[in-house]
């Protein structure tokens, strides 16, 4: 038995489909493998230079000619839609995968690797190539695409009429709440009139009724006024302008009125920012007024700063020294109507950092919060800087 007798034995009890040529590019060897999946036997080709035959319809090098002729990387990687890699464990061989539409039944995908026959002095005396069948895995990886593709039209699909039913609700919020104004007005005119034209008869029972109906008309007209201005923030166009944010910050201080109780600190230089005023404005006054009122400090201290965070947008703070908040509840305060204390605790609706989130959102920036429950808190909002023009 010779060299090439040798070898030949050793590739046919290979299960994996080889094939070898020489440096003339004649095949010298073809496996029983490369025959079951080629539909080429030995016999036709060995001694022939038709290795390209069960491939192409037209003759042209593969691999393993390619590898004889030492042709340079970028020029082999040309043959194969530059979709060519160096195998990681074998010196200078070189292994790519294509689908092969006339081979198989409906065609399969080949992962094929072809690498050099050296002699003992280094020169190339051939090329032994060795292919293996990944149909399975390409299919099941282009069902998966498929599946994935799916699945993002239906999210997709799913956002656009979760829109339209936010944009319905919102709408709704709004015609409610705005056509509520005028019987509140009126039940409060009417009861106002009562009390004028009835005051000295009134008992101390009486009387109290009145405060009540007056207590329960404020709450009702405040709930009417945050959904009104909460819908607002969904519905009016946004104007993106330059906003100097010491100067804002400053006057919208003055015109919430702190008590004198309270004491409102903020850093001396601050930035401009890129945001709409009014939603800047209901932000603001939801949060200051917030850490005010959820204060019972004998000082209360609020403090504003602000630094550049690493994704290079301005995160402003806004500190306080009041009651705090349980971690449990730090992403759910950010919801319509949630409240953590009753109205004899505190007033309040429950909408105004539902506003703050809302308007967030539509200024392209976040908000969220640290407090630990009876160790004051601290909002984080984030939002761009103006960067001469609208920077997102
Ligand atoms: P409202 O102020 O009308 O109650 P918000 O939506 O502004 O509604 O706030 C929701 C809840 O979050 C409040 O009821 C309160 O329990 C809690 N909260 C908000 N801000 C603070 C704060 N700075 N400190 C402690 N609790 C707060």
């Amino acid at each position: 038995m010779n060299d090439s007798q040798r070898l030949n034995a050793v590739l046919q009890g290979l299960a994996v489909p080889t094939f070898v040529i020489d440096a003339e590019h004649v095949v010298t060897h073809w496996n029983a493998a490369c025959e079951h999946l080629t539909g080429f036997t030995a016999g036709q080709m060995v001694g022939s230079r038709r290795q390209w035959m069960p491939f192409y319809t037209s003759e042209r090098p593969v691999l393993a000619d390619l590898i004889v002729d030492g042709v340079n990387e970028l020029s082999m990687a040309a043959h194969y839609l530059g979709k060519l890699c160096r195998s990681t464990c074998i010196e200078g061989a070189y292994e790519t995968e294509i689908f092969y539409p006339s081979l198989g039944e409906g065609g399969v995908w080949l992962f094929f690797t072809a690498a050099p026959l050296m002699a003992l002095d280094g020169k190339i005396i051939g090329a032994i190539q060795t292919f293996q069948d990944i149909t399975g895995r390409k299919r099941a990886e282009e069902e998966l695409q498929k599946h994935r593709e799916q699945l993002e039209e239906m999210v997709l699909q799913g956002k656009a009429e979760l829109t339209e039913v936010n944009e319905e609700l919102s709408h709704y919020a709004f015609v409610v709440s705005h056509d509520l104004r005028a019987p509140l007005r009126a039940i409060r005119n009417y009861s106002d009139f009562l009390r004028e034209e009835i005051e000295e008869q009134l008992t101390d029972e009486q009387r109290q009724y009145l405060v009540g109906i007056g207590k329960a008309l404020r709450q009702g007209e405040n709930l009417v006024n945050d959904l009104l201005e909460y819908s607002h923030v969904g519905h009016k166009s946004i104007h993106k302008q330059r906003i100097e944010m010491r100067q804002f910050l400053h006057e919208l201080i003055e015109s919430i009125g702190v008590p004198a109780e309270a004491e409102v600190s903020m850093v001396e230089d601050w930035p401009e920012l890129a945001a709409d005023r009014t939603l800047l404005e209901q932000m603001f006054c939801n949060l200051v007024g917030n850490a005010i009122k959820f204060n019972r400090s004998s000082r209360k201290l609020v403090e504003l700063g602000w630094r550049r965070n690493e994704e290079g947008d301005c995160e402003i703070f806004v500190r306080d020294n009041g009651i705090g908040i349980d971690s449990r509840f730090h992403t759910q305060i950010f919801g319509m109507f949630k409240r953590l204390h009753g109205h004899k605790e505190y007033e309040g609706t429950g909408i105004g950092l539902a506003i703050v989130h809302k308007a967030v959102l539509k200024l392209n920036g976040s908000v969220r919060l640290e407090s630990q429950l009876g160790h004051g808190s601290t909002f984080y909002v984030t939002l761009p800087f103006w960067e001469g023009g609208e920077k997102r």
